[in-house]
């Protein structure tokens, strides 16, 4: 119930002030947090950060210092692993090798008390939604990384677990497979109704497979949102680094006005705060940024240090003297190429796109990685 006497919807899963320490090292400090059900949380940040053992905790495998954990409203905090009835998956696909698909999936139901004919119809129902028909008798040795975590998924999810537990269940396969695991991972998990919590260090899944992304630095949140909230308007100036190719330039705030060398913009007011006063850093995403010819006015003069083709775009070095030499990459389409074709060696200008800035105080600049 809340403040006002009506009733609210208590979370799937609420996690209050959870601190964990390894002697006299803090692993997480008051970390809190709410899971609705049916979402997917990503919680992404470097190693070391303490992301995996906030997994840990929340499947009972690890104790708290101090916090609780609820799930609906009943208090999960000093709850066996097995009572929690969550489902775990791990990097390594944890196999048994002397059991063949069917049995190892099978494996995940052996505590339930199930007849023999639903065992068997929900088997063929998973064999089915992993993509595995005609393999139920294979060993593992004889499946490839990919074929091999999506039986391990399949067990996780067989007894129908309440929350699903991701530990970088994607880090150990090669790049290809990955994206198209992320992918069946996610269809299958709005297809069950799941509600999962996935442990990455890596940025472009978090963002690709979240509706929620929880970014973690040094055992605590430092920002929760949404996949377009984190890459657009970042909180800190460690998750602008961290989450997506970030330009850093060196900018002063004052009069509500936001200066980079000798162009001035209005303060964007997301980040228009009174920590955001004086010297300042102001970010921009390279595809946010446009190349004009050189001398133009209402961009800074830069000259190309490198030129690299990646595909989809080219990604442009640029070195910018007013900025003390500042080292930016812009993202060119080849559109932008066919109408203003760039060399290295070249000089231009770089436009700045008023709108797009994070900013923050140039204290924090020890926080780029
Ligand atoms: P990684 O992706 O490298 O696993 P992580 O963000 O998941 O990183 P955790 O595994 O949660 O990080 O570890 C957080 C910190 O706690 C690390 O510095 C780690 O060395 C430390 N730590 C984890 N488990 C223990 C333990 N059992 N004893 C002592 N220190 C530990």
């Amino acid at each position: 119930h809340n403040g006002n006497g009506a009733a609210s919807a208590a979370p799937f899963l609420r996690i209050t002030g959870i601190d964990k320490h390894f002697g006299s090292f803090r692993a997480l400090s008051n970390v809190t947090l709410d899971v609705q059900a049916g979402e997917f949380i990503c919680f992404l940040g470097p190693s070391g950060c303490g992301k995996s053992t906030l997994l840990r905790i929340i499947a009972g495998l690890e104790r708290q210092n101090a916090g609780m954990i609820h799930s609906l409203d009943q208090d999960i905090s000093d709850l066996p692993p097995a009572q929690r009835q969550f489902g775990i998956l791990f990097q390594s696909y944890a196999l048994f090798p002397n059991l063949n698909v069917r049995e190892n999936i099978v494996y995940g139901l052996r505590n339930r008390r199930m007849r023999s004919a639903e065992i068997d119809s929900r088997l063929n129902e998973l064999i089915e939604l992993i993509d595995l028909k005609g393999s139920e008798g294979k060993y593992p040795a004889q499946l490839s990384g990919g074929q091999q975590q999506r039986v391990a998924l399949a067990r996780a999810i067989a007894p129908s677990p309440r929350l699903l537990l991701l530990d970088e269940p994607l880090s150990a396969l090669d790049a290809k497979v990955r994206v198209h695991l992320r992918q069946q991972i996610r269809d299958l998990q709005r297809r069950l109704g799941l509600t999962a919590i996935m442990v990455t260090h890596d940025q472009e899944e978090a963002l690709s497979m979240a509706d929620r992304v929880v970014a973690m630095r040094d055992g605590e949140v430092e920002q929760i949102g949404t996949p377009t909230e984190v890459y657009h308007t970042p909180r800190s100036l460690f998750v602008a680094g961290f989450v997506g190719k970030m330009n850093i330039l060196p900018g002063r705030v004052g009069g509500g006005r936001l200066s980079i060398g000798s162009l001035s913009f209005a303060m964007p007011a997301f980040y228009d705060t009174p920590e955001n006063q004086g010297e300042v850093i102001a970010c921009l995403r390279p595809e946010q940024m446009r190349l004009k010819a050189a001398g133009a006015a209402d961009a800074l003069p830069a000259r190309v240090m490198q030129l690299e083709f990646l595909g989809s775009f080219w990604r442009a070095t640029l070195v910018v003297p007013a900025l003390g030499d500042a080292e930016i990459s812009v993202d060119l389409t080849s559109r932008d190429m066919a109408d203003m074709p760039v060399a290295i060696g070249e000089s231009v200008g770089v436009a700045l796109p008023e709108d797009r800035f994070a900013v923050f105080p140039a204290s924090q600049s020890g926080q780029v990685r």
